[in-house]
């Protein structure tokens, strides 16, 4: 099987960053594949969403069922039972929001399913520029990533991560300028306590968690309000 370089799959998630990669894509390459992670995570509301912007870009989007709930420990985004950490990440101390190897996991997953789907490209929304302390959204992990991903599947495989260094500012800006502003504000999804009944300028969230109140700042920081 040969990967056409015009298509790509993305790691689609649902939240404001990987939306904003979904349509960075879209004007990058003629055929996308968002690729939604189930993995019984907190919320089952990011799926609903993710599913309601992959059929708004009229993609072909395929949804992955796992449970890594059996991994759980000390994890707050598959343990239901622990509180989410509201600090700001930083190498020394990761918040409990880490779900370890999951990129790891989520970018083979994406290499499978570029596979099946003859894609030369994957796109994922990993920002190390101002979310420090998760490992694996680090660029010597994704380089690695990458090239053991092209390397398992004999082919050459690009991973695209746009957002890599830009801020959550700059991802708001980055949005506008693509066209999907709108769509970001409101269906994508970042609350780490799954409100959907509060809307803000910035989108639905409780306002309150460390996801609400980065994607509030960045917001705030771009467009002045
Ligand atoms: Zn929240």
């Amino acid at each position: 099987m040969e990967l056409n370089p015009n298509h790509a799959v993305v790691l689609f998630s649902g939240g404001q960053d990987s939306t904003t990669c979904l349509f960075w894509a879209l004007e990058k390459f003629e055929k996308v594949y968002p690729l939604i992670i189930s993995y019984k995570q907190r919320h089952s509301i990011e799926i609903a969403q993710a599913k309601i912007i992959a059929a708004f870009a009229a993609t072909p989007f395929k949804v992955a069922n796992l449970d890594l709930g059996i991994f759980a420990a000390g994890n707050a985004l598959t343990d239901t039972g622990l509180e989410v950490d509201t600090f700001a990440g930083s190498e020394a101390q990761i918040p409990n929001t880490f779900v370890p190897g999951r990129n790891l996991l989520f970018l083979t997953l994406a290499g499978m399913y570029a596979w099946q789907t003859g894609s030369a490209h994957i796109v994922a929304g990993m920002s190390q520029a101002d979310y420090a302390g998760y490992p694996d959204c680090r660029e010597a992990f994704l380089q690695s990533a990458e090239r053991s991903v092209g390397l398992a599947l004999d082919r050459n495989l690009t991973l695209h991560t746009p957002l890599l260094h830009r801020t959550k500012a700059e991802t708001w800006l980055m949005a506008r300028d693509l066209g999907c502003l709108d769509v970001v504000i409101r269906d994508s999804h970042s609350c780490y306590n799954g409100v959907r009944t509060r809307q803000h300028p910035w989108g639905f969230g409780c306002s309150e968690c460390p996801a609400c109140l980065h994607r509030a700042k960045g917001y705030a920081e771009a467009f002045g309000v």
